[in-house]
């Protein structure tokens, strides 16, 4: 079964296509600046050169069209005819309350996620218009929505509540939902198959460090707290987002510096996070780069990131009474040794013991078990895999 994946941003849909059989990906790609001037294709065959397609796309479904050509042309194309294709997965970001799992598109369906529009406001509208766009394309092939918060739904009550007025979580749906759910799934079962163990059996913290990075308690396979909140702003120091802070001080940066409420949210979500900090980028190679050249900013706002991510991974070593294993992944978790060992550092005493040359030789791509032969807790580096995750909840719906 062939089964493509897509991603569609407001002006971006990514794409790739998985063969199940092998779990191979056929060809990958990118469609930039979806109704602006300029617009691209990117594509990549497995096992080929980047073909660079430019041609106006004056909508998503102007990019699907493309993306479908792509796939099935004669010279970097990958099938003969779009029929191979079983299904598509479809990424969206927002299921609310209403979706704790995977599920096959239809009416109804559609009319629910519509309905958490206004809880991710910029992303689900995107991918409901890619949604529609490859309904009209590709007529009958089953459609499959894959939800970043549907793995966290499983969180009690009191992990996802906040000490609002329970109004506002009634009429509002003011709660924490949590993000990254594709990838702390994969993670998840993948780190179960490393220790030779059953999902079902084993609690595990997973840490998804990358632009955005949140931490996940997980036991028994179900996620009972995680890091990001209502929105993906909340919880650890992030790239460009702020993470935790007091509440009080969005109304005190718009008394103290005359800013409107929209002009604070983008404060604490697009200049803030170790960009913020450090004045030099939101980049984890630039800082360490700064940081070793014996810039103190850089410094602080990587000191600042492993503290905050030990923070939680502390609350939930706490909060599932132990860990078999913590899981690095994502472009941070996967890359950055000195980051895994100071999230890490001076907590021998819990069991928790990571192996310095292990660490060393961890390559992204790879998975590996970077703790000493005698730590009680596993210390697991898993490359994400969120594509081959949406492809794989979308096999088992379709099948
Ligand atoms: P992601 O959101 O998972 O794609 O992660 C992207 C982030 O990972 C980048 O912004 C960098 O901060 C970080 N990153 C990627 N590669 C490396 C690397 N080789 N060393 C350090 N950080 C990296």
């Amino acid at each position: 079964m062939k089964i493509l994946v897509i991603n569609a941003g407001s002006s971006s849909l990514k794409y790739q296509l998985i063969d199940m059989e092998t779990e191979n990906v056929m060809a990958k790609g990118l469609c930039e600046r979806i109704g602006i001037e300029g617009s691209k294709l990117n594509h990549t065959p497995d096992g080929g050169e980047k073909v660079v397609i430019e041609k106006p796309m004056k909508d998503h479904a102007d990019a699907i069209k493309m993306v479908l050509d792509a796939l099935t042309d004669g010279n970097h194309g990958v099938i003969s005819s779009m029929d191979e294709i079983s299904a598509v997965g479809h990424r969206v970001v927002h299921g609310g309350e209403e979706f704790t799992g995977s599920v096959i598109i239809n009416d109804e369906v559609m009319k629910a996620v519509e309905a958490c529009n206004p809880l991710a406001p910029l992303h689900n509208p995107a991918n409901i218009i890619g949604i529609k766009a490859c309904e009209a394309a590709m007529p009958g092939v089953p459609m499959v929505g894959v939800f970043d918060t549907a793995f966290h739904q499983t969180m009690p009550a009191e992990s996802f509540m906040y000490g609002i007025p329970y109004d506002l979580y009634k009429e509002n749906k003011i709660r924490r939902y949590g993000f990254h759910g594709t990838s702390h799934k994969y993670v998840t079962q993948e780190a179960a198959k490393m220790l030779g163990k059953n999902v079902d059996d084993v609690k595990i913290i997973t840490c998804h460090l990358g632009n955005g990075s949140s931490i996940t308690a997980v036991d028994g396979g179900k996620s009972v707290d995680t890091s990001m909140g209502f929105t993906p702003l909340a919880g650890t120091v992030m790239g460009t987002r702020c993470g935790d802070i007091d509440p009080a001080i969005v109304k005190f940066i718009a008394d103290n510096k005359g800013m409107t409420l929209d002009e604070v949210d983008t404060l604490l979500n697009k200049k803030s996070g170790v960009d913020g900090i450090s004045g030099i980028s939101s980049d984890f190679r630039d800082l360490e780069a700064a940081e070793a050249e014996g810039n103190e900013r850089a410094h602080l706002a990587l000191s600042m990131f492993s503290h905050s991510v030990r923070h939680f991974v502390g609350a939930y070593l706490f909060e599932l009474g132990g860990a078999d294993a913590i899981v690095f992944t994502a472009g941070i978790g996967e890359n950055t040794v000195i980051i895994r060992r100071d999230i890490l550092k001076g907590v021998e005493a819990l069991g928790i013991k990571i192996d310095p040359e292990k660490n060393e030789k961890a390559i992204r791509g790879v998975q590996m078990d970077i703790a000493t032969d005698d730590s009680k807790v596993r210390v697991l580096v898993i490359p994400t895999n969120e594509e081959l995750m949406i492809a794989k909840e979308t096999e088992a719906l379709v099948k």
